[in-house]
């Protein structure tokens, strides 16, 4: 008489509960799961039309953003910083002379600092934002020789608001057939946060897109406009780009844009097994507002292919023109994929309305490993009851 007897009695008296449940661990949920992950994935076709996105006009865009103060380049409270804001709006003015623009002035510890939004189609209720950071690092934290530099951030900020500025551009000549109105949002004060060590200049990150989203309401009517989706561009002009699976962003929006790319042929970029991680980032604030939002953004923290990240390193011959242009053409193809009326039917395609954010795959991993283990040893445990049962009774 041991436990393990009494064991074997409960086992023997509730075989049948238990290989029913073990089938349904077996073979019901992993089944399950893999058709909510196939009905997920690759739902759509890209729209056939032609992308006019231009890597090398988005190349010019940074190389003149870091050209346009080579002391502090774009650090805020530096007149550099002022002067990106000005160009931006140049060349949103080239675009559209009548643009409508708008500084969103904010202070950090009495700094001033500046958010600049352009707005697109107006006359459509439903917002598409488009946002980068354009600050850079004010000192170069992971550089190993020259920490107190401030860092370039030709990757780091001025490629995703170029990519925007080169949007802009082409999204303007087809404006009349596109189905939503599309915000332009470049942040400043993303880049000044605490770093291993170094505390900067005891800035938290992400301050610009915080204070944009905390008076969000100031900008559109929210009575009779609404937020489709927010798409951020952070670190999409270094070489080899390679983008991950970003966990704050919401993972159906976040799919989609990696389904779009790879189905412009851009597999090396979106990768079919991206590296998983969450990313303190600009999108987080509008995630926390209730908009759908994913990060296009690299492995920054640990990547030999491009290890320039807040060092004095991130200088325009790391920057890829060709990088450029697959982040460009990919968001050119999804706004195409969702707002181009290419005939009086089209209703637009807008998938995470009624998706929903998948757990994060690694633990999806597991419970689909860990699942059929119980399962399997569940029925082995009866087998050996129904075994002791048989040799018992010979
Ligand atoms: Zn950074």
């Amino acid at each position: 008489m041991n436990v393990s007897y009494y064991w074997w009695i409960l086992i023997k008296k509730f075989h049948k509960l238990i290989l029913i449940i073990s089938i349904v661990l077996i073979v019901v949920i992993p089944i399950t799961i893999s058709i909510i992950f196939l009905s997920n994935s690759n739902t759509f076709t890209n729209l056939d039309v032609d992308l006019y996105f231009n890597g090398d006009n988005a190349y010019t865009y940074v190389e003149d953003q870091l050209n346009i103060n080579t002391t502090h380049y774009r650090k805020p409270g530096t007149q550099g910083r002022e002067d990106c804001a000005k160009y931006f709006v140049s060349k949103f003015q080239e675009i559209d002379p009548s643009i409508n623009y708008t500084l969103h002035n904010f202070t950090i510890h009495s700094v001033d600092c500046q958010n600049v939004l352009f707005k697109m189609n107006e006359n459509f209720t439903n917002i598409l934002i488009l946002g980068a950071h354009y600050d850079s690092r004010a000192r170069a934290t992971k550089d190993s020789v020259n920490q107190n530099s401030p860092v370039p951030g030709a990757n780091d900020g001025a490629s995703g608001s170029a990519v925007l500025i080169e949007l802009a551009k082409v999204l303007y000549n087809r404006r009349q057939n596109l189905s939503v109105q599309i915000w332009f949002l470049f942040f400043d004060a993303e880049d000044q946060g605490y770093d291993y060590s170094h505390g900067i200049l005891g800035w938290d990150w992400c301050e610009g897109s915080t204070k944009f989203v905390q008076d969000i309401e100031d900008f559109y009517n929210s009575s009779e406009e609404h937020f489709d989706a927010m798409i951020l561009l952070d670190m999409v002009g270094g070489a080899n780009l390679k983008f991950i699976s970003e966990q704050h962003s919401t993972s159906s929006l976040l799919n989609e844009l990696f389904e779009t790319g790879r189905q412009l042929g851009y597999t090396s970029a979106f990768p079919s097994d991206p590296i998983i991680n969450s990313i303190t980032d600009d999108h987080v604030p509008f995630v926390s507002y209730g908009i759908p939002s994913a990060d296009l953004i690299i492995n920054f923290w640990d990547n030999p292919a491009w290890p320039y990240h807040h060092t004095t390193e991130d200088i325009m011959s790391h920057i890829s023109n060709y990088s450029l242009e697959v982040t460009g053409k990919t968001v050119e193809q999804f706004i195409y994929n969702n707002y181009l009326e290419t005939n009086d039917q089209f209703q637009g395609n807008f998938p995470w309305n009624d998706d929903f954010n998948l757990p994060d795959s690694d633990l999806l991993t597991l419970i689909m490993i860990f699942l059929p283990i119980i399962g399997i040893a569940s029925v082995l445990l009866i087998v050996r009851s129904r075994l002791i049962k048989s040799k018992n009774s010979t």
